[in-house]
């Protein structure tokens, strides 16, 4: 696993939904009913055609199966194991009315991309040469889709990357009970085998370089930069030892040592997937009690059911209705956080304050939006720190398209690659356009 330490926290998880081998994928594709009009993939960001691929591996054709995946969506690898499926493809499949398990079209997914990577195979290269330049900022899915479309279609690209890793979170966010940093990174290469993409690393923008400069040098640019670091509530005692954002945090376990020794009980703060995510990490490495503390009830939590209901199973508990108000600590290190209770509506309860003990917390309320990035591009316009952008991408400048997380403002991989490839094509009418 390239460039990834051996000894990081996040080996220590195993796999949410082992491989299948030839014979299990073999029975579960024969199990689809190559339906018409599938649900499936109206369900799918990327419109994957579901049962072309599933029959294909019935057919023992796996490469042909991989291919069809691939020309949808080039990350299909990092989707099959990330993608909430339960809620997407999996949980659209019609036997779900008839009660009947629907088809693991992860796995499935897996198992043909798994045996791509595997053999090698490789199904794309990059078009004939335009001579127009495109420069792409940010190095997550949403920049790497779009990359690898515009080299297909000839255009040179450039990515622009502050850290020095290309892959966003899917290599440093994604829990890793569902992927490891390693094949986050070994997708990178992947994307970057179709040739021809340039990098330019430990590269900020508009900071060292800036828009002016970038708008002199390219034709078009993608903005691709996602979110930024966690929103920390202003409290008392947010700057103890042992309190974390979860996005960082969750960081260095998948990239680093999350070094919880003496970590007994945990409190999340949040009732998102990231919070989830979070919780089930800090329980899978050890830590006895971990307590997810959210503002309002159970039903109304942003996190995904199916995920929560895994969380309980593994000993994750709940405190609903409660924020914190401070976060009490000795020596300059966290012990405990004082709550309010709230009513159904999220108001305080007057008189209603507890306190749970804690060795560590971790803030999960979301991440900062990144749109003062673009500050001073007019045209550019921002709303709720996200960048608004029309059919495709195209945002209020010509020429500036933009996809991902800063877009929409946070959802799963595959909205971002398909958001990053529509806006390639995009571009790449732009590009026509001009020079008609
Ligand atoms: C904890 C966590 C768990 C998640 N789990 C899942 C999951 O299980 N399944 C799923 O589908 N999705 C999951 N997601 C969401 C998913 O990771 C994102 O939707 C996806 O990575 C967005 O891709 P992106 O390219 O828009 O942004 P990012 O992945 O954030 O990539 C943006 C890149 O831009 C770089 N950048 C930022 N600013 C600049 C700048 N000024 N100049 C140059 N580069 C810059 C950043 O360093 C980063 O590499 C999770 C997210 C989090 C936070
Ligand atoms: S809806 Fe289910 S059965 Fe129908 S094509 Fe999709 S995966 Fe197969």
């Amino acid at each position: 696993m390239k460039g990834v330490a051996e000894d990081r926290s996040e080996a220590e998880f195993g796999d949410l939904k082992p491989a299948y081998s030839r014979t299990q994928a073999l029975v579960e594709a024969n199990r689809c009913l190559y339906c018409f009009d599938p649900p499936c993939v109206r369900a799918c960001p990327t419109s994957i055609d579901i049962p072309q691929f599933i029959r294909r591996i019935a057919e023992d054709n796996v490469e042909g199966a991989a291919r069809s995946i691939f020309e949808k969506n080039i990350l299909g690898m990092s989707c099959a194991r990330v993608c909430p499926v339960e809620v997407l493809c999996v949980g659209k499949c019609v036997f779900n009315e008839a009660e009947v398990v629907p088809i693991e079209i992860g796995r499935l997914q897996r198992f043909a991309t798994d045996r791509a990577y595997e053999e090698e195979w490789r199904f794309f290269e990059a078009g004939e040469d335009t001579g127009l330049k495109v420069a792409l900022i940010g190095g997550g899915p949403a920049s790497l889709a779009a990359a690898h479309e515009l080299r297909r279609l000839g255009h040179a690209v450039d990515l622009f990357e502050k850290s020095n890793r290309l892959g966003g979170l899917n290599r440093s966010g994604i829990a890793p009970y569902k992927m490891k940093s390693g094949r986050a990174e070994e997708e990178v290469e992947w994307v970057l085998s179709v040739g021809g993409i340039g990098l330019r690393l430990e590269t900020s923008i508009p900071e060292d370089i800036s828009w002016t400069e970038i708008e002199k040098r390219y034709d078009a640019v993608f903005l691709g930069m996602g979110l930024g670091p966690d929103t920390i509530l202003p409290i008392e005692g947010r700057n103890l030892k042992g309190v974390y954002g979860a996005v960082a945090l969750i960081e260095r376990i998948k990239l680093g040592s999350a070094d919880l020794d003496g970590v007994r009980t945990a409190i999340v703060l949040g009732g998102g997937n990231t919070a989830i995510d979070m919780a089930r990490e800090l329980r899978g490495l050890g830590v006895e009690e971990v307590i997810m503390a959210y503002r309002g009830r159970r039903e109304v939590m942003s996190g995904y059911a199916h995920e929560w209901s895994r969380a309980v199973k593994e000993g994750v508990i709940a405190q609903w209705s409660c924020q914190p108000l401070e976060i009490l600590g000795s020596d300059g290190r966290v012990e405990a956080v004082r709550f309010q209770r709230l009513d159904a509506q999220k108001s305080p309860i007057p008189g209603e304050e507890f306190t749970l003990s804690a060795n560590l917390v971790a803030f999960a309320l979301g991440q900062q939006k990144l749109g003062n990035l673009v500050a001073g591009l007019d045209g550019i316009e921002v709303v709720g720190g996200r960048i608004v952008v029309g059919q495709s991408g195209a945002t209020g400048r010509p020429g500036f398209f933009a996809g991902g997380d800063c877009a929409n403002g946070g959802k799963e991989v595959v909205n971002a690659v398909a958001e990053g490839k529509a806006a390639a094509l995009a571009i790449h009418e732009y590009l026509e356009s001009r020079s008609d």
